[in-house]
């Protein structure tokens, strides 16, 4: 199949956005994204680290992703923005049609796991935002309980930003704040329950919510390794903690070999494959497990 990594024609919609990773369609009767009540969504091959989109793409990961999503929408118990499978030939496996919702600008960040940059930001303050952690605590160490540590989801181009509960719900208003933390801490422990089935660990893991005539909707992607860490339970176990089946293998080669100011040098061919290889790994464990 064709990678589509950058939009094509499709018969029936015209595009209207490229987000890092995905293209937007709507119906081409549609005026716009906001008058639309469909959206065609593609998963590109793109990888993006450190908010900067990398070269070369990553083989097949756009179909992994969609496919992995849609298993687990399928085991979620929770409304999600999926109409169907049925899409254009040109980009079967990697595409969805689903309801265009009113977005919340909030990336509702559940961790069970002390990783990314709650880590950075525990080492400093002993905190995560204004959620107190107990001392002493090591990179990739289980918390006490699940914690909900929203970010802004900031317009494109600029950095999403950790906020504290109390500001989301200046963002949305209180009830919608609270139904999406109540919401996103039942999906992780959903999604972690079965992942441990399959002998993985859900560190942390990021939803999107859409807002349907009053109410939650879960869009986007879901517990995929873009919007997930996911461990081996061996692994961790054994102390190595640094294993995550995402792009990782990226994140690690880029701190080796960029110091993070202008445009991210290419991907060499065998960082490609390993974190193709990678990805494939973590649909099979799960889906085939
Ligand atoms: P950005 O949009 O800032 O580029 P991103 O890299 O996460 O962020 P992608 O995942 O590539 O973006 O694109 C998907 C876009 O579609 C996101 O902006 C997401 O919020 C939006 N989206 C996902 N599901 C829906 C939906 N059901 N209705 C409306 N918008 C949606
Ligand atoms: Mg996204």
């Amino acid at each position: 199949m064709s990678p589509v990594n950058t939009p094509i024609e499709l018969p029936g919609w015209k595009h209207v956005y490229s987000g890092k990773v995905r293209e937007l369609y709507i119906p081409l009767s549609s005026e716009s994204l906001e008058a639309a009540d469909q959206l065609l969504l593609v998963a590109s091959d793109r990888v993006s680290a450190f908010d900067h989109l990398l070269e070369p793409p990553i083989p097949d990961k756009g179909e992994l992703l969609n496919r992995l999503a849609l298993w687990w929408f399928d085991r979620i118990d929770f409304p999600n923005h999926i109409l169907s499978t049925d899409v254009p030939d040109a980009v079967a496996g990697r595409a969805i049609i689903a309801k265009r919702l009113d977005m919340y600008p909030i990336e509702a960040v559940v961790r069970g796991y002390l990783a990314g940059s709650a880590w950075e930001e525990y080492q400093q303050t002993g905190r995560v935002t204004d959620i107190e952690l107990p001392a002493g605590l090591s990179f990739g160490d289980r918390l006490p309980e699940p914690i909900y540590t929203p970010a802004f989801k900031a317009p494109a181009g600029q950095h999403d930003e950790n906020i504290t509960f109390d500001q989301s719900v200046e963002l949305v208003g209180a009830d919608a704040a609270a139904a999406i933390r109540d919401a996103s801490l039942s999906i992780y422990a959903q999604g972690a329950a079965v992942a441990e089935a399959h002998g993985l660990i859900l560190a942390d893991t990021k939803f999107e919510f859409g807002n349907d005539l009053g109410h939650l909707v879960l869009a986007d992607e879901v517990l995929t390794s873009d919007s997930s860490r996911y461990w081996s339970q061996q692994a961790w176990a054994e102390g190595r903690r640094k294993e995550s089946f995402d792009k990782q293998i990226v994140r690690n080669w880029l701190l080796d070999n960029w110091d993070r100011t202008g445009t991210p040098p290419e991907l060499p061919a065998e960082i490609v494959s390993q974190t193709a290889a990678r990805y494939r790994e973590l649909f099979e464990l799960l889906t085939q497990g």
